[in-house]
């Protein structure tokens, strides 16, 4: 079966079998996953937040700005500042020009950060992933 949508890649013959040995326990059954593309496929997808969770560091928060380590941007990684806008209660990234950024984003799954800022008023552009 070809589809325009996808590559073969090769993928060691143990580490298939391995897979395949696993597939119909309930674990695996249990996250939609029937076959080894889809397995394949989610456990790509959950490495590559992964990665892109290391692309961010929190710096530090100040009073009216949370400063972020990016990793993908200038030679060795840059500090974007999102300042807090209080009159609008939203972040605004002076790296993006928006509110509504990966650096925003990455603002509003920082625990601590969202504390403070919900205790400020503050909304997030965002459906929230901190509770
Ligand atoms: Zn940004």
């Amino acid at each position: 079966m070809v589809k325009a949508d996808w590559r073969t890649v090769n993928v060691k013959k143990s580490l298939l079998e391995q897979i395949e040995r696993i597939i119909n326990s309930d674990e695996v059954q249990k996250e939609g996953i029937t076959n080894t593309s889809q397995f394949i496929d989610s456990a790509l997808k959950e490495k590559l937040e992964e990665l892109e969770q290391k692309r961010f560091s929190h710096q530090n928060t100040y009073e009216n700005k949370v400063r972020i380590l990016d990793n993908k941007i200038g030679k060795m990684g840059d500090i974007v500042t999102i300042f807090l806008k209080e009159e609008l209660k939203k972040g605004f990234c002076d790296y993006c020009e928006s509110e509504s950024c990966v650096h925003v984003k990455y603002m509003w799954e920082l625990e601590d950060v969202v504390k403070i800022l919900k205790k400020r008023g503050f909304q997030s552009p965002y459906v929230e992933s901190v509770k």
